[in-house]
């Protein structure tokens, strides 16, 4: 008896695993596709002065919508699935180059001064010449480099090697924005902060979740501006939804929210509009 069950229990986890590898080679042909026929598209989300509420920076987040009706695949599920199949590389330029081309149109209608920060995840960065391409794609639609930044994770981090420290340098000489994504989940030892040339830490939305009701997280925050500030970084605080983690996130002085509480991740023509609605100068 005791083994009939052991047997069908295996059967069952086969089945599970069978059902899981058919519909992530399902989802992976339909990737491929999307990309070629440019099923793909970026949406922004901006990035606020927690003083003014005036929107400072924009992240590009990837969007697929599948044109073949089926529902919109996240990036949690699609960009792994990416760096699996060795598809990250082709994904990944196409990124850069959609957003730096957004970004010289916003430049040539006039909207001057609103970063974009593109992700990258690890398999994308140990892609070699990835930073170069970057440049490369910024040199041809002729923007600075204080137009695009950089959002890496702390799990990213970890892994680069040599070259990709070597190249981050000198995006950073160069004027980069540099920010240690999700920080907080990782390993989060501070020797990231004393190796790799960051300029902006995004805390981790759960800390930013947690923080009302938890003196713990206040006091972990409290800790990690301070250094962050000391060391001249710039600190945004990730997925604040509600007013109360706003007016905590000012006292704790961030100088940057982002979460769903100002603006969710938006089509172009959308954050174009709000762009163009903001007073050029903030008055305090
Ligand atoms: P991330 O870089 O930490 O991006 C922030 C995520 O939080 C986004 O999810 C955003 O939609 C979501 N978010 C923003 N505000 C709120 C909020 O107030 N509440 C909640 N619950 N969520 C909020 P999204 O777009 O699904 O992206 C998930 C992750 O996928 C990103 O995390 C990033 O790691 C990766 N990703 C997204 N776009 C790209 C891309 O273009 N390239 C690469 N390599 N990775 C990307
Ligand atoms: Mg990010
Ligand atoms: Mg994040
Ligand atoms: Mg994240």
């Amino acid at each position: 008896r005791a083994k009939g069950s052991d047997h069908s229990r295996y059967w069952f986890f086969n089945r599970q695993i069978h059902d899981t590898l058919l519909r992530q080679h399902e989802l992976l042909e339909r990737l491929q596709r999307a990309i070629e026929r440019q099923e793909l598209c970026v949406h922004y989300q901006p990035q606020v002065s927690s003083m003014s509420g005036r929107i400072e920076n924009l992240e590009a987040l990837v969007r697929w919508f599948p044109e073949d009706g089926g529902e919109p695949v996240p990036p949690s599920e699609f960009i792994p699935l990416a760096e699996r199949f060795n598809l990250i590389h082709r994904l990944g330029d196409w990124i850069v180059r959609e957003v730096c081309r957004q970004q010289a149109c916003w430049k040539a209608a006039g909207l001057n001064g609103y970063r974009i920060d593109i992700n990258f995840s690890g398999r994308q960065i140990a892609v070699p010449g990835v930073f170069d391409q970057l440049q490369r794609c910024m040199q041809e639609y002729h923007l600075n480099h204080r137009d695009i930044g950089i959002e890496l994770t702390e799990n990213v981090l970890v892994q680069a090697d040599d070259s990709v420290l070597e190249s981050l340098h000198r995006l950073y000489h160069r004027g980069m924005k540099i920010a240690i994504d999700d920080f907080g989940t990782g390993y989060s030892t501070l020797s990231y902060l004393k190796l790799f040339p960051v300029t902006s830490l995004k805390i981790d939305r759960s800390f930013v979740t947690d923080a009302p009701a938890s003196p713990r997280d206040r006091a972990i925050l409290a800790g990690i501006v301070f250094i962050a500030h000391r060391l001249g970084l710039e600190v945004v605080a990730e997925g604040v939804e509600t007013l109360a983690q706003l007016e905590l996130m000012r006292d704790l002085n961030c100088d940057l929210v982002q979460g769903h509480y100002h603006f969710r991740p938006m089509p172009a023509a959308e954050v174009q509009r709000l762009m163009r609605d903001q007073p050029l100068l903030s008055i305090p």
